[in-house]
């Protein structure tokens, strides 16, 4: 299914919860979060926002549910039915 994942560095508290849930999820040099699938430069205060396509939904909403500061927001396209 095809979901969006986003990441609001700003909010990131560098708390690393999401890693375990989610591996695409990586730590950068600058000791905040990182998608690992967007591109390498991540600004401090940036919003990285990918788009899946795959099966990895679960995953990606549990690093969502566990990341304390709500910094990462996952939602389902609607196109293609899938709720
Ligand atoms: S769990 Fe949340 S605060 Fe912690 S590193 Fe991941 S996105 Fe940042």
């Amino acid at each position: 299914m095809t979901y969006t994942v986003t990441l609001d560095r700003a909010a990131c508290d560098g708390i690393f919860a999401c890693l375990v849930r989610d591996d695409r999820f990586t730590e950068r040099d600058d000791g905040l979060a990182g998608i690992d699938a967007a591109e390498d430069h991540h600004d401090a205060d940036e919003t990285v926002t990918v788009t899946f396509d795959d099966d990895r939904f679960a995953d990606a909403e549990q690093a969502a549910a566990a990341c304390p500061v709500d910094a990462i927001s996952v939602s389902a396209a609607t196109e293609g039915g899938e709720p």
